[in-house]
């Protein structure tokens, strides 16, 4: 079972749990239909706009075992308001920089 590290948006916590990532995950479903169910190792936010503590909060997880770091559909699509996050192509080139080529990114997650 692949080890997961998800990143979502800290303006979206007001008005999502997370609860369809969980259940995604643990299920294997949608973002997660090649890899099959995966094991949650974090479940961070981007720290807060412009999303700067996205880079080092991957790291984290990328120490503690995440093979793959996933940006929640909030950042990537704008769910569940349909409002993207401006900061997304500048996070992502971050956090791939800082973490290398060796960890897969997943884009959203639903
Ligand atoms: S930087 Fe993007 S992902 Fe982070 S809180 Fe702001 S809008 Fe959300």
């Amino acid at each position: 079972m692949k080890k997961v590290g998800i990143i979502r948006c800290q303006q979206t916590e007001d008005i999502c749990p997370g609860t369809t990532d969980f259940r995604i995950t643990s299920e294997g479903k949608l973002a997660f239909e090649e890899t099959g169910p995966v094991q949650l190792i974090g479940f961070v936010s981007c720290g807060g706009c412009p999303g700067k503590r996205a880079v080092a909060r991957a790291q984290i997880m990328v120490d503690r075992g995440a093979e793959i770091i996933v940006f929640a559909s909030c950042i990537s699509r704008g769910n569940p308001i349909g409002f993207p996050c401006p900061h997304f192509a500048e996070i992502k080139a971050a956090v791939i920089k800082k973490i290398g080529p060796d960890i897969e990114i997943f884009d959203y997650t639903h």
